[in-house]
């Protein structure tokens, strides 16, 4: 005798056999918890970020160039 327990939300299912039991899981996961997937997500690129983002990137590569500038002259 098995159960399929879900520890997500603690539905419980009896099955005859691991198979079946395997099987519940697979529905019970489609059916209330799903469906989800797995996607590639493109590179962020500098052009796609939030303008107050591009901002503080260049300020900060700003404040670097001065730092380095002011060290080395
Ligand atoms: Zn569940």
């Amino acid at each position: 005798m098995y159960e399929y327990r879900c520890r997500l939300c603690g539905t419980v299912e009896p099955a005859g056999t691991r198979a079946e039991a395997r099987a519940l899981r697979a529905a019970h996961r489609e059916e209330f918890h799903g469906p989800d997937e797995i996607v590639e997500v493109p590179r962020m690129r500098f052009v796609d970020l939030p303008r107050e983002q591009k901002i503080a990137t260049v300020a900060v590569a700003l404040v670097l160039l001065v730092a380095f500038l002011v060290k080395t002259g």
